[in-house]
């Protein structure tokens, strides 16, 4: 049985991924729009990969005989003014996922929940793989610049990118 606190946390961290979930649909959506469909694509796949942190937690939760309590959603940002300043935007945000998840972590480990503290290793290690995959992509950004043929080539490999469900 989870404690109070710690499945209080988790059900947070659920609505957190689903939250970004619904920020990367979002920015995919937001490409779309603008013709840029490779990045359309990535961040379609991430919107895939924040539904499975979502689901992997509720398996967890539920593994553990606590009650996952869905909340609403909060609303999301749906227009970004450059590529660049869009994955700046996931950046910063996934900077805050990896520090919500070392507080849980923290946490659990504080309450000698050993089991929770195991399961959070994982996405520790996805947080790190998801910062450099998006840090990557700005560093490519700000080589181009405004170059045309930079940002179709950019757009292209992202477009060629595909869906691999994170092991959790
Ligand atoms: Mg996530």
């Amino acid at each position: 049985m989870l404690q109070k606190k710690i499945e209080e946390a988790l059900n947070e961290q659920i609505n957190a991924e689903f939250w970004s979930a619904y920020l990367y649909l979002s920015m995919s959506l937001h490409f779309e729009n603008e013709g840029r469909k490779g990045m359309a694509n990535w961040f379609r796949i991430q919107f895939q990969e924040e539904q499975a942190h979502a689901l992997a937690l509720i398996e967890y939760v539920n593994a553990r005989d606590g009650k996952v309590i869905l909340k609403p959603i909060a609303e999301v940002p749906s227009n970004w003014d450059s590529p660049k300043a869009a994955f700046e935007a996931t950046l910063e945000h996934e900077k805050k996922v990896t520090a919500s998840i070392n507080n849980l972590y923290a946490m659990a480990e504080e309450a000698m929940d050993f089991a929770t503290r195991q399961k959070l290793n994982t996405f520790i290690a996805e947080q790190v793989e998801e910062e450099e995959s998006v840090r990557q992509i700005i560093d490519d950004l700000t080589l181009i610049g405004n170059d045309g043929t930079g940002l179709l080539q950019i757009d292209r490999e992202l477009g060629s990118r595909t869906y691999t469900a994170p092991q959790l």
